[in-house]
């Protein structure tokens, strides 16, 4: 247990590093890196999730899609299976935004059971943002798509999870 404290610490102070630069796109441009801690604490506190292996690949679930992070370091520095489930939910970035976000939805019944924690894990927090500190700018019609879109890629996922199904359920209630 104490080997898997440090590994957790080692991935949180990494995904910090990688992430530093960068903001979410609320009005308060809220540091990055607290999106990533939040899905790992979604998971380990409303998913009952212990595995050690999925909090890692949480909280480094973004530093390939948004930073210049490789999957050959993440094999490097946490091993083949964190790096895996990290490439799962990343998106092919040669692909345009409205086709990356039609091939989650066809990938969705692909994912690993890690790989579908962390993405429920994902939309939760990214509808619980949409509701409560959403991208600055954003007409209700729009925040309403990227609700319908994420429940689309969540009703496609294999049934691992009961209750992070319900976790994403409750986010899912504050569709605007
Ligand atoms: P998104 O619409 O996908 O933006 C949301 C993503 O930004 C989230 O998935 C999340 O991803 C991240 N994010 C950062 N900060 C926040 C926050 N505060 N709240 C929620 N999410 C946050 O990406 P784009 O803005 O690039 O737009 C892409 C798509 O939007 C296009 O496919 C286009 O069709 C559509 N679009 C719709 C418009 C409309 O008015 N209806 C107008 C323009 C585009 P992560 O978890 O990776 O951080
Ligand atoms: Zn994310």
């Amino acid at each position: 247990m104490t080997q898997h404290y440090a590994e957790l610490l080692a991935a949180i102070s990494f995904a910090a590093a990688k992430h530093s630069k960068q903001r979410r796109k609320d009005v308060d441009a809220s540091p990055y890196i607290n999106h990533p801690l939040q899905l790992a604490h979604v998971l380990a506190t409303e998913g009952d999730v212990s595995d050690v292996a999925t909090l890692m690949a949480a909280v480094l679930h973004d530093t390939i899609e948004d930073t210049l992070t490789t999957y050959e370091e993440l094999v490097e520095n946490f091993g083949k299976t964190v790096a895996d489930v990290v490439m799962e939910v990343t998106d092919d970035k040669t692909l345009l935004k409205a086709q990356r976000k039609e091939h989650q939805v066809d990938h969705a019944p692909h994912l690993s059971e890690r790989a579908v924690l962390v993405k429920l894990a994902d939309k939760t927090c990214n509808l619980r943002d949409v509701a409560n500190s959403p991208p600055a700018g954003w007409p209700i019609e729009r925040k309403q798509e990227y609700f319908d879109w994420a429940k689309r890629v969540v009703d496609r996922l294999p049934s691992v999870s009961t209750r992070m199904r319900a976790v994403f359920d409750a986010a899912f209630a504050l569709r605007p």
